[in-house]
């Protein structure tokens, strides 16, 4: 829009006259916070995903700064992006490092105060969905990609960016397409940062900070089930929306069998001495809580899924008018497995509880894999670039990331996130009214920017 000139200063004389914070003028804010207003202003809800939308962003900002970026797009027209920052000429390489966030988010769904696409500032806050999952440490991870390009300082290790599509359903046209798909173009990589790193702040004090080195592994089914359509006044008990709702009654019936995972027992133990001390001589010897049937001393809520296979039923599709039987009826369950459960195993045991006229189909399955491991280099470097501030925590997570795919591929990936957050942002996170703090934010990119120069600094004058 453009305003005839008396007018336009006029209307800037009204703004200024009304006090308009110096953020709406412009100014004061970084760069990077720019960048994630821009970014969250495309609207990347999977589904659809439109991911290409925000690959096309990240491109042009990318380009701007004379940095070269390719899309990587699936037959469906899934879009990811993938540039590269050679390593400096003469030195001899160690294995590049990855840092990969993906672009699409969950629905903007439920009831939000503002504009989920806004990419507002409000009240020292940036608004918007993936303003904390995870368009924010997207940005994070570009702004140190473009620090280092501009940066004369020798690096021993290729820089690959790699940013997503369709993580937020399982990854099969994000991360996993383009592995396998793409494979060479991360041959060389030995090092991934992802998202799934967490902190941990009580009454406002940083208790730690968690590096994400295992998490649980995704097991999504479908189930159908077939029968005869009809008038619902006739007498027909075996009809498809009963049988799966019998199917499913049998299942939820399954008793749950409690056991500790090695990586949980490691997390809780390396959580202990953080603790209280009735509670962490329960995280020491978590054995001696858990026992096959559940707890016998208790541990915080929201606890018990680290030590149980959860099933979930999450979606039904059966008839849609009260009068007519319907022909088919489905549901969707979101299993989330412990890293050492056999999957193979849990699923016949849920065919089992179903019976045999319903039909399961697997949308995402996913193998045991190693944690990525603690006695590493990479892994100190990250933790020193957090220790100052508090103790750094190897974590067990009870959601999934991408970083599975390359966990899978023997290849260490860590949940790194820079941003420290208070619980009530944490809130946000697939739900209404997400938003970052500003200042958080650009803590979190200052503290990225550091550590990944930390990692691609050679090592004889790095420290
Ligand atoms: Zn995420």
């Amino acid at each position: 829009m453009t305003y005839q000139r008396p007018l336009a200063v006029a209307l800037l004389s009204l703004g200024l006259w009304m006090g308009l914070q110096p953020e709406c003028q412009g100014q004061e804010v970084s760069p990077e916070v720019r960048w994630l207003q821009g970014y969250l202003r495309i609207d990347t809800s999977n589904p659809p995903g439109d991911e290409f939308l925000g690959a096309g962003y990240l491109a042009r900002l990318l380009h701007s700064q004379g940095i070269a970026a390719s899309f990587l797009v699936t037959p469906e027209g899934r879009t990811s992006l993938y540039a590269r920052l050679p390593a400096t000429r003469g030195l001899e390489r160690r294995p590049a490092l990855l840092l990969v966030h993906h672009i699409d988010v969950v629905p903007a769904e439920g009831k939000w105060d503002f504009d989920p696409f806004s990419g507002e500032l409000r009240d020292g806050f940036v608004l918007g969905r993936g303003a904390v999952d995870v368009k924010s440490l997207g940005i994070a991870q570009l702004a140190a990609f473009l620090a280092l390009a501009k940066s004369p300082e020798p690096r021993d290790r290729d820089v690959v960016l790699l940013a997503v599509a369709d993580e937020e359903n399982g990854g099969g046209r994000g991360t996993r397409w383009v592995l396998e798909h793409h494979g060479d173009l991360v041959s060389d990589v030995g090092l991934v940062l992802n998202e799934g790193g967490a902190n941990k702040v009580v009454n406002g004090r940083l208790l730690w900070w968690g590096i994400e080195v295992a998490q649980k592994r995704p097991l999504w089914l479908r189930v159908r089930a077939r029968g005869r359509a009809g008038h619902a006044s006739g007498h027909q008990p075996w009809s498809a929306t009963h049988d799966l709702l019998r199917g499913l009654g049998s299942l939820l019936a399954l008793p749950e069998e409690y056991r500790v995972s090695p990586p949980v027992r490691e997390y809780l133990a390396a959580l202990a001495p953080l603790q209280p001390p009735s509670m962490a001589k329960r995280f020491a010897q978590i054995d001696e809580v858990v026992g096959p049937d559940g707890l016998t001393k208790k541990l915080y809520p929201g606890m018990t899924g680290l030590f149980v296979d959860t099933v979930q039923v999450t979606v039904l599709r059966a008839g849609e008018r009260i009068n007519t039987i319907s022909a088919t009826a489905s549901a969707d369950i979101d299993v989330r497995l412990l890293p050492d459960t056999d999957a193979d195993r849990f699923l016949e045991r849920i065919r089992q509880a179903l019976g045999k006229d319903l039909r399961v189909e697997v949308l995402v399955t996913s193998p045991e894999v190693a944690p990525s491991p603690i006695d590493t280099e990479p892994y100190r470097v990250l933790a020193a670039s957090l220790k100052p501030e508090a103790p750094v925590i190897p974590t067990f997570i009870s959601g999934f990331t991408d970083s599975r795919y390359f966990r899978e591929r023997g290849i260490p990936a860590y949940g790194f996130s820079p941003f420290l957050f208070e619980p009530q942002v944490l809130v946000g996170i697939h739900n209404a009214n997400e938003k970052i703090p500003v200042d958080a934010f650009d803590r979190g990119v200052a503290r990225m920017k550091a550590a990944v120069r930390a990692l691609v600094t050679p090592s004889e004058t790095a420290r």
